[in-house]
């Protein structure tokens, strides 16, 4: 019978086994009870579990049962990592000593035994890869390990082994997920700190040529006009790339409050469409009304994104038209700004709300910005509970949707859920 193997019972062992997978999740605990397992099958005193590191060629204790946290140096036995990564086997100190094949490196081995109080050791594989390994003590009831034994031990082994290199894999992902996240926290306090200490002495200068530029000071000649109002203009365009830097990074690290209140966005757009840069070539067609419904919001922060988006239609229409236009969804207003600029690739559609990012960047680009502006936008669509997304054939022009809450209830569940 397959199942019926000399004195081990692997059927009653396989279904022992079946009860503790569902377990596997990277834990100690998963991993404690794995070398419990084995230990308990085959009425070892003791054992350890070692499993490799990741992106190295080491291994490190993972578990040990009798309590002990070795550390553990993998140069001492890189020839019984060899031996296993060619007979694939289990091994006991016993066939070590006698075995006149291993006595040339037999002391290098048996240190290895002895720093686990190793009776037999184990490899485990996943597909090709060595593992890590079981070793195990001397037996409870002091026999020793018999070719049977060493059989049923490679064969848990390589029942647990899948498993084991799934908890490595989990293990790994909240390493990586863990490491990421701390990343790009300190980007975003970086940027936050340098926009922040860079904006204080940007608005003293800013605040300075204005002065300049109203003669408080004395009359300034044509040319003296003229450069400063240069200063100016650049100023205030650095001014609001680097508020911009820090609401993003505001945004990022959860810290920005919402101001909520119920607004119409026809003042909104009208008051803000004068300070947009369109060209005489291009036409500004609003259609909005008193039919259009009210929206929740931050109106500061909904001013910013149609800022943003009308800022770029401004940008990328050389002539033509800008329409903004507005219509109810369900419970969202889906508002709509549509240009006939040089519209977008459709490759580059999700890239553009990346941050930092420009179709056209690089030192020779033909457009003024940092990237910055519609990743902003995104952000503050989605603490509103909307979303925002974009539809463009290049040469034809783009048209930027994006949806706000007709009820406050929207909002509401996501700081909830913040
Ligand atoms: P930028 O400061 O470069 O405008 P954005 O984040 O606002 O940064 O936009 C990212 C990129 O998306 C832009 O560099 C541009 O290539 C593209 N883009 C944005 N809006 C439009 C638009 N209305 N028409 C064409 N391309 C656009």
């Amino acid at each position: 019978m397959l199942f019926q193997k000399k004195s081990y019972d692997y059927k009653e062992l396989a279904k022992k086994w079946v009860i503790i997978t569902p377990q596997a999740s990277p834990s100690n605990e998963f991993y404690k009870k794995s070398l419990n397992f084995i230990v308990e099958a085959l009425k070892a005193s003791g054992g350890c579990l070692l499993l490799k590191d990741f992106e190295k060629e080491t291994f490190s204790v993972k578990c040990c049962l009798d309590g002990r946290h070795f550390s553990f140096q993998n140069e001492n036995c890189l020839n019984l990592i060899q031996w296993f990564k060619k007979n694939k086997r289990a091994l006991s100190r016993q066939q070590i000593l006698e075995d006149p094949k291993h006595f040339p490196i037999k002391i290098q081995w048996l240190n290895f035994f002895l720093q686990f109080h190793a009776e037999v050791c184990a490899p485990l594989w996943y597909q090709e890869d060595l593992i890590g390994f079981v070793v195990l003590s001397l037996r409870r009831n002091g026999r020793p390990y018999t070719e049977a034994c060493l059989e049923v031990l490679d064969w848990l082994s390589s029942q647990i082994s899948p498993f084991l290199q799934n908890s490595l894999l989990h293990e790994k992902i909240r390493t990586q997920k863990a490491e990421l996240e701390a990343m790009g926290d300190l980007k975003s306090q970086i940027i936050a700190n340098l926009s922040h200490e860079l904006r204080t002495p940007l608005t003293s200068i800013l605040g300075f040529a204005e002065l300049l530029s109203e003669e408080i000071d004395g009359s300034l000649n044509e040319e003296q006009k003229r450069h400063l109002s240069q200063v100016i203009e650049g100023g205030g365009r650095l001014l609001k790339t680097l508020s911009a830097l820090v609401d993003m990074a505001k945004l990022e690290a959860g810290q920005y409050p919402l101001n909520i209140s119920q607004f119409h966005l026809l003042p909104l757009v009208e008051g803000l469409t004068e300070g947009i840069p369109f060209n005489g070539a291009t036409v500004l067609h609003v259609a909005l009304d008193n039919q259009t419904p009210f929206v929740y919001g931050d109106l500061q922060l909904v001013r910013q994104i149609f800022v943003n988006l009308l800022d770029n239609a401004a940008k990328y229409t050389h002539q033509g038209s800008v329409e903004i236009s507005a219509s109810k969804k369900g419970e969202m207003l889906e508002i709509c700004i549509a240009d006939t600029g040089i519209g977008i690739a459709e490759e580059k559609l999700t890239d553009i709300f990346q941050g930092f990012y420009q179709v056209n960047g690089g030192l020779t680009r033909e457009f003024q910005g940092t990237g910055v502006g519609l990743n902003l936008a995104k952000k503050l669509v989605e603490i509103h509970g909307g979303r925002l997304w974009v539809r463009s054939k290049p040469g034809l022009g783009s048209h930027f949707y994006f949806t706000l809450p007709l009820k406050p209830v929207v909002i509401k569940h996501r700081e909830l859920a913040a």
